[in-house]
């Protein structure tokens, strides 16, 4: 990859008036949440590409009405987070062993790869990707190095 120190707030900010109107469309919502960052060493085509896989996997379990948020945080002193929450109705407990398996979809026109590539390109990255999931929603939290 081509990796750089970036500012990962600002990269976001430049995608996301794409990602809002992509969401309008579809009567839906993408609300951003930016705490101040540290630098992290990204591909930032890489890092944008895990960012619309996640936000499209958010919109897809979505109801017309409902948002989805972006959020970047500083948890752990040695990690920059970029989480992605929905309020869709989780991942059911019998799947949540393949997800990040490559070609594992549960929709009628997925590929299946989306997660695949993202975990991928996360660990290039030196970093991790985690997910908390509920009936009440799920939120995708990628950990990078700072
Ligand atoms: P695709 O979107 O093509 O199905 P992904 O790799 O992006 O492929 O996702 C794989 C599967 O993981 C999805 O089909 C879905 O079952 C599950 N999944 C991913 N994100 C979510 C989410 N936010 N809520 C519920 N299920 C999800
Ligand atoms: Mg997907």
């Amino acid at each position: 990859g081509n990796q750089q120190l970036r500012d990962l707030n600002r990269l976001i900010e430049t995608i996301f008036p794409m990602l809002q109107a992509h969401a309008f469309r579809n009567d839906k919502e993408v609300l951003l949440e930016l705490t101040p960052l540290p630098e992290v060493l990204i591909d930032e085509k890489e890092i944008l590409q895990v960012l619309l896989n996640l936000v499209q996997n958010a919109l897809d379990v979505t109801q017309a009405g409902g948002k989805v948020t972006v959020q970047t945080v500083l948890r752990e002193p040695q990690y920059v987070t970029l989480a992605v929450s929905d309020c869709g109705p989780g991942i059911a407990p019998d799947i949540v062993d393949r997800i990040g398996t490559p070609f594992f979809t549960t929709k009628a026109e997925g590929t299946g790869l989306g997660l695949a590539v993202s975990y991928n390109i996360i660990n290039r990255h030196g970093g991790r990707i985690e997910f908390d999931t509920s009936p009440l929603g799920t939120t995708f939290s990628v950990h990078l190095p700072a």
